[in-house]
């Protein structure tokens, strides 16, 4: 790679074709109604605000001192020592300064398919070969297909749970046996970022294979139910040698005071999770009671999103929501194409659910 060239420098300069081929954001105009990237509708949070206020007096200083705190404040709250930990400017670049770290160059990447897109952006910059196994025929991951994927030469293995852009969970326990025994062979990525739509008592973090040492990272991020994702900022929970490692090909400083305390004030907030939760959980009912209703297949959603088999032309129907100011995505899967649609407020599944009517009528 060229002397002088960031690492964001070489990710915005990925070559696109493939994603392009599998994953159509459009370069559409600013939307009214945004449900195309999987944001929480109802953030920040109150305490987020009221922290942001208050920081603004701190915006002249390095954040040094509120780094450390808050790696401090996330690692009582993981119940880790702060050297498992590393805070980055969003879940997505931990995962590219992830793979980064990996001399992936010339390996493989493994994961189910579809799932984070970013994954093949962060594929092809590194030159790994992404691996992609179908998920089952109800859409969700499967572990034993990726498990039987395995090769000399795979250097990561990604995984999702619940998955994005299916939504689907897979049994924590199965997914916690799989990681348990797939790193003892090579490094796993467990990408957590929907885990606190679930209910408290079925969130299953990975995390306590991290406490007994295993080669798992799990990522997390304050970009989905805490409502932050304007603000970038995600964590890392590995081992102290791999956080090194990853933490090497980070940014300097990579995340500003604002964001640092306004995700500190949202940690653990969980009137405004059980809150964003249940508002979250009435609007995807709607969704998919309005899918039902015209028999479409989709994945059993456990996230803020939804994917769905529209049974036709699924890119004119994403152009048409677009016209009326309604973004949303479609993914390429099996030959066909789909559209994931990201839970909003109520009545903005109102508004999209009468769209999508008028729009195939
Ligand atoms: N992981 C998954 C599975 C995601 O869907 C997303 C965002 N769409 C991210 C990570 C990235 O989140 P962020 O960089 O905002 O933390």
């Amino acid at each position: 790679l060229p002397l002088g060239t960031t690492l964001a420098e070489r990710l915005m300069a990925a070559p696109v074709s493939e994603t392009e081929k599998i994953f159509f954001s459009g370069n559409l105009p600013p939307m009214k109604i945004r449900l195309a990237s999987n944001e929480n509708p109802y953030g920040p949070s109150d305490k987020a605000r009221a922290a942001i206020t208050q920081i603004i007096t701190e915006a002249n200083r390095y954040p040094f001192q509120a780094t450390v705190d808050f790696k401090q404040v996330l690692a009582t709250h993981e119940g880790v020592t702060p050297d498992h930990i590393a805070v980055g400017s969003g879940s997505a670049d931990l995962l590219s300064a992830t793979g980064a770290a990996f001399g992936l160059e010339g390996g493989r990447i493994l994961s189910g398919f579809p799932t984070f897109p970013m994954l093949m952006n962060y594929a092809e910059v590194f030159k790994a070969t992404w691996d992609k196994v179908d998920m089952d025929e109800n859409l969700a991951y499967d572990y034993e297909a990726v498990a039987s994927r395995i090769k000399d030469d795979t250097r990561l293995v990604f995984v999702c749970n619940p998955n994005n852009p299916t939504g689907t969970l897979v049994d924590p326990a199965k997914v916690k046996a799989f990681c348990e025994e797939v790193s003892k062979k090579v490094t796993v990525f467990s990408d957590e970022a929907y885990l606190e739509f679930l209910e408290p008592s079925k969130q299953v973090s990975m995390v306590d294979l991290v406490k007994k040492g295993a080669n798992v990272i799990v990522s997390r991020t304050f970009s989905k139910i805490y409502g932050l994702a304007g603000l970038r900022v995600g964590y890392l929970v590995a081992k102290p040698e791999l956080i090194k490692k990853i933490t090497r090909n980070q940014p300097g400083i990579p995340n500003n005071q604002i964001a640092l305390a306004a995700a500190r004030a949202s940690l653990g907030d969980t009137a405004f999770m059980e809150m964003s939760r249940k508002k979250n959980a009435e609007a995807r009912k709607h969704l998919t009671d309005f899918l039902d209703k015209k028999g479409y297949f989709y994945g059993k959603s456990h996230t803020n999103f939804v994917m769905f088999d529209p049974k036709g032309d699924a890119l004119g129907i994403l152009n048409k929501l677009a016209e009326r100011s309604i973004a949303i995505r479609a993914w390429d899967y099996k030959g066909m194409q789909w559209l994931r649609v990201s839970i909003g407020t109520s009545d903005e599944m109102r508004l999209f659910t009468k769209a999508y009517d008028e729009i195939i009528s």
